[in-house]
């Protein structure tokens, strides 16, 4: 087990088995150092580090092939919203058994296949929402920054320089797990669950979806053993509060309809 916080609209401060590659950062991760204040980080190197580090996950993740069921519904979904509000996005599928997704500041957004497993397209639509208001609120520039930090294990007798150096590829793979053991602030995170409800008002999908998504989380969060999927949340308080205030915009829009008791589906969903 090991602890992954991320910027899921799920993942805050989850625990669960990982399946997707990771390496030991050891004793390379947290150093947080003068080098940090030295250090001239602009959005074009967070994009370019970005890059990097998704090459390098793809690489080493099993990536859904173009005609894998869970791409053709990926594609279906998120097709339409490559070029989303002037960005322009990317995206694939990681077979594999965490419950994730993430962005970057690239563009690339990942979506895990458990994930979409217990999630239905309108639920999905939620979560894609979620990751590009990320990208779009350039959430993972300091998490990249960091990331940057702890692969180049830049410390405070290092910080003679104060541009971003070229990674070696061994710290290429150190800076992706650090990006992804990063997390984003709970500002952050509600931002970004504006943005996804905005989204699904702004394309007509039924924004309930966002509610029952942070529903189902929640239920994953109190160890629900009803389905038989695998047990892989801790606590996570946040995902009731974050329905709520979904479901309270959505009553004051006038676009609440009460979805009855929501709970784990009994099998993988397809849509
Ligand atoms: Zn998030």
């Amino acid at each position: 087990m090991k602890k992954i916080t991320l910027c899921l609209i799920l993942l805050v401060g989850t625990s669960y088995s990982i399946n997707a590659q990771k390496i030991n950062l050891g004793k390379a991760a947290g150093i947080v150092s003068n080098g940090a204040k030295a250090l001239t980080f602009t959005n074009g190197d967070a994009i370019k580090l970005s890059k990097e580090s998704v090459d390098w996950m793809d690489k080493n993740n099993p990536v859904a092939g173009p005609k894998d069921p869970y791409t053709v519904r990926l594609n279906k979904l998120f097709g339409k919203h490559k070029s989303q509000d002037g960005l322009n996005l990317n995206y694939k599928v990681y077979k594999v058994k965490d419950i994730n997704a993430f962005a970057c500041a690239d563009g690339s957004v990942r979506v895990f296949s458990s994930l979409m497993d217990i999630m239905t397209d309108n639920e999905l639509l939620a979560v894609i929402g979620h990751e590009i208001g990320h990208v779009k609120n350039q959430d993972t520039k300091d998490a990249m920054k960091s990331a940057y930090m702890k692969a180049a294990a830049l410390d405070a007798a290092s910080s003679a320089s104060s541009t971003v150096a070229a990674l070696n590829d061994s710290q290429v793979g150190k800076m992706a797990n650090a990006f992804l053991d990063a997390s984003h602030s709970k500002k952050q995170e509600s931002e970004a669950d504006t943005y996804s409800y905005d989204f699904m008002k702004a394309n007509k999908y039924d924004v309930v979806g966002a509610y029952t998504a942070f529903k189902k989380l929640a239920l994953l969060s109190q160890g629900s053993t009803q389905t038989g999927f695998e047990k892989m949340f801790n606590s996570h308080p946040d995902s009731e509060k974050r329905a709520q205030a979904i479901k309270k915009r959505a009553e004051k829009d006038g676009l609440w309809k009460d979805p009855g008791t929501v709970s784990l589906p009994a099998s993988k969903l397809t849509k």
